[in-house]
């Protein structure tokens, strides 16, 4: 029996039987259940309405064949995702990824923590993700266009501005975005808000592209200061990755006075004691498209290391891990403690394994989870979406504003949830209970209808 209350069992026991072979899911699943003992413990209405059994199942899974031609004549088949998870507070919303190792169990956790964190935002968002396991590395602008049209012409059957919205995540950015809405447009002849992380000449939103970054350390900062009196400023950082959320969440780390010293890609780390030069880094990932290895070639006192997971031996303050999945394990989180880590918040999805978040919250760090601390890259979505639909856009100025509120305000909720749950502090319940609880209200008061 792993879980105290019988109902939370039973849910678990079904989601492992129906989902076998899928190990992100059933962690993700696992993880989230585990936070709503207390919660099902005070309100039998969940068990009675069939909440939990309900919030688990996806309400639409689809699974699509995705053929295109490279630049030799030659044919290749991919296949495209999109789960369609929950739809109580909004339309569907969440990022499509790109990457080979995309399949069921990995659309499907994302899917899940989607929905969470998108009602974490205070937004009306419902949770959804989606992809393929294409690989982006290598191809031309032109087989990347061909991939993302093909992708489109199923992809766009399922989707619309007021269903479910699309963005990118890994492997997908601007290009591709921009790529997805000239097919979508071109099938449909409609000029529609159905893609957020547009580019700003045809809808999208200033500070789109810096949000998830910024975010995520807008939510440290706000739980530094409430939680230990203290702040970015002075402090050493570790930033795995060193794609969109890696590189602006350095520039807003960078901003609010910290020392950016180490920063990787699935090959391997940097190490730049004097500070990475962002400007540099930049060129390289955002113009070149090359390796992070270059960087070590360019800047004096710089060093690269072969293997990405070598970042956690680096000594620092505060750790944002914004990579992947389980990049960050038990034995690694215990070098960052006794390296002296005070924080740790997870710019990317899932990133500590369970054992790691473990060993931060028994040593007493500071640890923001992954859908509270990156759910600015959705939020800001979802001001994409409210400018959309107004035909109007706000200044960078003021998305940023807007953004950093709901950093803090997603922050509170979730210190706030913990605390009255009895878990005080455990921000990983405490953002897990704040956000089910706006979509349990929504399920309840909208009958079983899924
Ligand atoms: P990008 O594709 O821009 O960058 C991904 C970075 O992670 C690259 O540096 C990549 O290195 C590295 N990486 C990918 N897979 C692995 C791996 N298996 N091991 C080690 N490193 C790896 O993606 P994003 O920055 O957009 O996304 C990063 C994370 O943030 C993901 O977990 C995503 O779900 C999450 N996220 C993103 C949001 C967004 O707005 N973009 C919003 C909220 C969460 P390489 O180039 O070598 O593959």
């Amino acid at each position: 029996m792993e879980f105290k209350s019988k109902y939370l069992q039973g849910v678990y026991n079904t989601v492992e039987k129906r989902n076998v072979g899928e190990p992100e899911f059933l962690q993700a699943i696992k993880e989230v259940l585990e936070s709503f003992e207390p919660v099902v413990a005070l309100k039998p209405e969940l068990e009675a309405k069939g909440i939990i059994d309900r919030i688990v199942e996806p309400e639409r899974f689809i699974q699509f064949r995705v053929s295109w031609v490279d630049d030799k004549g030659k044919v290749h088949v991919n296949r495209g995702f999109r789960v369609q998870y929950n739809s109580a507070i909004g339309p569907y919303k969440g990022g499509i990824r790109f990457h080979p190792s995309v399949c069921a169990s990995v659309v499907k956790f994302l899917g899940f923590e989607q929905c969470f964190k998108n009602s974490l935002t205070g937004l009306p968002m419902g949770g959804g993700k989606g992809g393929s396991d294409f690989d982006p590395k290598g191809k031309s602008d032109n087989e990347i266009m061909r991939f993302c049209q093909s992708f489109m012409t199923e992809l766009s059957k399922h989707i619309g501005a007021d269903t479910d919205v699309p963005a990118g995540d890994i492997g997908v950015g601007a290009r591709e975005i921009g790529f997805m809405y000239g097919q979508y447009k071109r099938l449909r002849n409609e000029f529609t808000g159905v893609l957020t992380g547009k580019g700003l000449t045809y809808g999208g939103s200033l500070a789109r592209k810096e949000a998830t970054g910024f975010g995520t350390c807008y939510f440290t900062e706000e739980m530094l200061k409430c939680m230990k009196n203290d702040s970015f400023k002075g402090k050493t950082v570790v930033i795995s990755g060193s794609g969109n959320v890696a590189i602006y969440a350095n520039q807003k780390a960078t901003e609010l006075g910290a020392k950016v010293v180490a920063m990787s890609d699935s090959a391997g780390y940097i190490y730049d004691e004097k500070g990475i030069d962002l400007d540099v880094l930049k060129q390289i990932k955002e113009v070149e498209r090359a390796r992070i290895s270059e960087y070590a070639k360019r800047v004096s006192g710089a060093t690269y290391t072969e293997g990405c997971r070598g970042i956690w031996s680096i000594p620092c303050d505060i750790a944002l891990p914004c990579a992947t999945q389980n990049e960050l394990n038990g034995e690694e989180a215990a070098t960052l403690i006794k390296n002296g880590v005070i924080a740790v918040s997870e710019g990317a999805n899932m990133p500590s394994t369970p054992e790691a978040v473990e060993a931060f919250q028994n040593a007493g760090i500071l640890f923001g989870p992954a859908k509270a601390a990156n759910a600015g890259g959705v939020a800001t979505s979802g001001l994409e979406m409210s400018q959309n639909s107004m035909r109007y856009s706000w200044t960078f100025e003021e998305v940023d504003a807007k953004l950093q509120d709901i950093m803090v305000n997603i922050f509170h909720a979730a210190y706030n949830a913990a605390d009255k749950y009895g878990v005080a502090g455990n921000l990983v319940a405490g953002a897990n209970i704040a956000g089910f609880e706006k979509i349990a209200d929504a399920m309840i008061a909208q009958g079983v209808a899924y």
